[in-house]
């Protein structure tokens, strides 16, 4: 039976209608034996445009649309919803892309012109055949899952919990916090870090909504957006926080001290302890890879002085299975390894600190109570030498991009240095000063007008230790001389690297990365917070580097988008998915392997679809040797129409 279709052109201004003859094209289109009406417009996607689609096809009775315009990736959804106001299905209604494959990528309008009409004749074959179809609706369990509990995901599971979801924030270290709660003061207002922070985590130990899950690693997720399937393992701490009364008898026993995490190696820690005084869960871990053994019991000593009898050596991993609906991940950042900037000296020389290592001792709860001193012999040191861009802007040896946040905190450190040590002097070589930011620019000036504060334009090419200084020489580019500075201590700008493990963790949620191993988001304008896996939202530095303020504004943005999918009952999913034919396929599982979204299974020796898991993709339909298999509305017939349409005279 003919079809009764529709062809409508656009001009899209001069972007089609300056290489396409588009009454031309329109003209042509009604020769074809199943289109009954054919116009063109200006700006098919104008309401006026939309509202003249919707109006044809009542008119014209017509039962399919073919719109010969922009991608569909820009407008698909729009006409398909014109059809559907016009009160036809919008599965018959199909888009021929004359801009971006047609009008953009040629000059001669006569040929231009005559690859317009096969493109939307094509087009016009492939609709004649589409079957009506109706989006497939997926229940949502309306939980969330964050995934890091720093000041991201603290924000990004807030957010979610406030707005009345429930939300498991999952940690892998013993206490939320992330970095932020590491640094001493932040730019550009110099506020403590900590009196800001705490409030929020402690909102997060409070909230009913929250289940909060430390100490624990998410090992797998399955299932799709709205109904994902989270296998978390959370390790044992060996102690009971319910019984624990804090009272620290464990830590003066315990014999053992390894390097503390939360001063980056300035000070010890022993094998059970709390990672800092405020920490989200106030509870002590015995941290079993430094503690000489419990099975067989090797030591023992903080059992026996444990009154509560809070210690638990039997305690033992768990595996928590959740439900989920959307998650986000906010995994974060951690500083470029030591191992790589040898040159520096960093990892040789005690005083030559990173720019973490050097907030601690300037915070008030750091290892020297705030004072500035000497890693090497605790004196007060004179002349500090900060370096920025360390490891940053190198494509040659390390990391091509700009780690963002180093010039800014580096003013903050020179800063505070100067409140710390008044009769110091600071100098910081920089390669260019990078200060876009709300007062960013005006707090780098204050910086650079503190007496005893010197900004070096130019690179640093070698650092060693000499009599008890760390001499380092340099360059001044704008003076065009060479600088040698015998420094008391060298603070290192060194680069924000994706969080460690951060790659497998990827594999295992089966999201990508970008070239450097930050997050990759599925469009870097139009949706920056988004996976291109649906139902994965990230926050924070995991992206890629950040301040505070954008780590917050991103893990809101995040939430949002997760609490769109919470907020209802049910989604839908496009209907152009695989189908099988049952009497054709021999179960030979080809398909299965190729799916590149694990959309198909063998069941009874045939293939299975699942529906809400396949994109459409078609890699399917072209792998089997039996065409058993094919998408619905793209199948290899009307392939073969549409090749037939383009090559044909
Ligand atoms: P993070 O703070 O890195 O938190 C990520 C969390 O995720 C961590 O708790 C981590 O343990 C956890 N995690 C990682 N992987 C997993 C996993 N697989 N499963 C579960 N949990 C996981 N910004 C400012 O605005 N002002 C400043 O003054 C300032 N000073 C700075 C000074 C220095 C020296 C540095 C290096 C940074 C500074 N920053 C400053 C930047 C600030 O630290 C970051 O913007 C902020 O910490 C980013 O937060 P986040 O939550 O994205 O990442
Ligand atoms: Fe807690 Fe027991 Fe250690 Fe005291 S001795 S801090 S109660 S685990
Ligand atoms: Fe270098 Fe500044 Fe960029 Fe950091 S933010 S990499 S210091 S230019
Ligand atoms: Fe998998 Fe693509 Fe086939 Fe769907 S169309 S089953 S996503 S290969």
């Amino acid at each position: 039976m003919k079809k009764r279709t529709g062809v409508f052109v656009c001009h899209c201004g001069i972007n089609i209608a300056g290489t396409v003859d588009v009454k031309n094209v329109a003209e042509e289109l009604m020769k074809h034996s199943d289109v009954t009406h054919s116009e063109d417009y200006v700006y098919m996607c104008s309401d006026p445009g939309q509202k003249l689609i919707e109006n044809s096809i009542k008119e014209h009775n017509l039962d399919s649309v073919v719109v010969a315009c922009c991608s569909p990736n820009l407008h698909e959804t729009t006409f398909r919803n014109c059809a559907k106001a016009g009160g036809i299905n919008e599965f018959q209604c199909e888009i021929a892309n004359i801009r971006e494959q047609c009008s953009w990528v040629h000059k001669d309008k006569l040929k231009a012109t005559e690859k317009a009409i096969k493109i939307t004749r094509s087009t016009v074959e492939h609709v004649v055949k589409n079957k009506s179809l109706e989006p497939i609706s997926i229940p949502v369990t309306r939980r969330g899952l964050v995934i890091g509990g720093g000041i991201a995901g603290i924000q990004a599971a807030l957010d979610m919990a406030n707005s009345g979801y429930e939300v498991i924030l999952v940690e892998k270290s013993p206490s939320i916090g992330g970095h932020m709660i590491q640094l001493s003061e932040t730019f550009p207002t110099l506020d403590c870090s900590q009196c800001i922070l705490t409030p929020k985590m402690v909102d997060v130990s409070k909230h009913p909504k929250i289940k909060l899950l430390t100490y624990s690693e998410v090992q797998e997720i399955t299932g799709y957006v709205g109904n994902f399937k989270a296998k978390i393992l959370k390790k044992p701490t060996y102690v009971d926080p319910d019984k624990c009364t804090l009272c620290d008898k464990c830590v003066d026993v315990c014999p053992i001290v390894v390097p503390n995490e939360f001063d980056i190696g300035l000070t010890g820690r022993k094998a059970i302890y709390i990672p800092f005084p405020q920490a989200i869960p106030a509870t002590y871990t015995l941290d079993i890879v430094n503690c000489p053994g419990l099975l067989p019991i090797a030591c023992g000593k903080c059992i026996d002085v444990c009154e509560p009898g809070a210690i638990d050596y039997d305690m033992k991993p768990e595996i928590i299975e959740e439900e989920i609906g959307s998650i986000v991940l906010a995994t974060g950042y951690d500083l470029y390894d030591k191992e790589n900037m040898k040159e520096y000296g960093y990892g040789k020389y005690a005083d030559v600190l990173d720019g973490l290592q050097f907030e601690r001792l300037l915070s008030a709860s750091g290892p020297t109570m705030g004072e500035v001193l000497r890693p090497s012999d605790h004196k007060v040191p004179k002349e500090v030498v900060f370096i920025q861009c360390v490891g940053s802007r190198d494509p040659e040896l390390h990391c091509a991009y700009c780690s963002k946040i180093c010039c800014m905190y580096t003013a903050k450190h020179a800063m505070l240095y100067k409140h710390h040590v008044p009769d110091g002097q600071a100098y910081i070589f920089y390669i260019d000063i990078r200060s876009g930011g709300k007062d960013y620019e005006e707090f780098v000036q204050r910086a650079k007008e503190e007496d005893g504060v010197v900004y070096l334009r130019g690179k640093v090419s070698k650092i060693f230790e000499e009599n008890g200084k760390i001499t380092v020489w340099g360059a001044d580019t704008l003076a065009g001389k060479d600088i040698e500075i015998n420094a008391d201590m060298v603070v290192l700008a060194t680069a924000m690297r994706p969080t460690k493990g951060a790659e497998e963790f990827a594999k295992k949620l089966k999201v990508s990365l970008d070239k450097d191993g930050f997050l990759s988001e599925a469009h870097p304008k139009l949706r920056p917070v988004e996976s291109v896996t649906s139902g994965l939202f990230f926050a924070g530095a995991a992206q890629a580097p950040k301040d505070i303020p954008e780590a917050v504004a991103q893990a809101s943005g995040a939430a949002a988008k997760a609490i769109i999918i919470l907020s209802q009952d049910h989604l839908f999913h496009s209907p152009i998915v695989a189908e099988v034919s049952l009497n054709l396929c021999t179960g030979c599982g080809m398909c299965v392997d190729v799916c590149p979204y694990d959309a198909l299974s063998l069941k009874d020796n045939k293939a299975e679809v699942n529906e809400v898991l396949c994109e459409g993709c078609g890699t399917c339909s072209a792998t089997c040797l039996r065409a058993a298999i094919e998408v619905k509305n793209i199948t290899p017939g009307q392939i073969y129409e549409m090749i037939d349409a383009s090559v044909g005279g």
